[in-house]
């Protein structure tokens, strides 16, 4: 096992154009990153680890609309 599984860029240079983040931007909450993972029901990044559950309602989502469309 590898404790660098994630790369953990700081900020600066995931996101140096100060990009919005969070929910529905394409970016992690955490980090900034636009390195990201989904699924139907959850997202995380690949960059700093943190994955983000269905704790809400809405579920959090990657970018709005994304498996409404249609
Ligand atoms: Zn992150």
């Amino acid at each position: 096992m590898s404790n660098n599984r994630y790369p953990n860029r700081p900020p600066r240079e995931v996101n140096p154009r100060n990009e919005p983040t969070g929910h529905f931007t394409g970016r992690c909450g955490m980090c900034g990153s636009n390195d990201l993972w989904d699924d139907n029901l959850t997202y995380g990044c690949n960059n700093c680890g943190k994955i983000y559950w269905p704790d809400g309602n809405p579920a959090p989502r990657l970018v709005p609309n994304r498996y409404d469309a249609g």
